[in-house]
């Protein structure tokens, strides 16, 4: 997964996430929620991406 681009909140820009991977995080209810998580490139402060309506479903 290349090119995914996330917002770092200490540079206040937009940037592609480096190193980034899907994660997968819990939430209420069991409701798996994917999200990708990776570093800026510019300050290496964690980014997260929450990967909300693009999620396909599976069984
Ligand atoms: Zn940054």
């Amino acid at each position: 997964m290349a090119g995914e681009t996330g917002y770092c909140v200490k540079c206040k820009a937009k940037r592609v996430i480096s190193d980034a991977k899907e994660v997968t995080m819990k939430g209420k209810g069991g409701v798996v929620r994917k999200a990708l998580k990776g570093k800026c490139p510019k300050c290496t402060t964690t980014m997260f991406r929450i990967l909300g309506g693009a999620a396909k479903k599976k069984k």
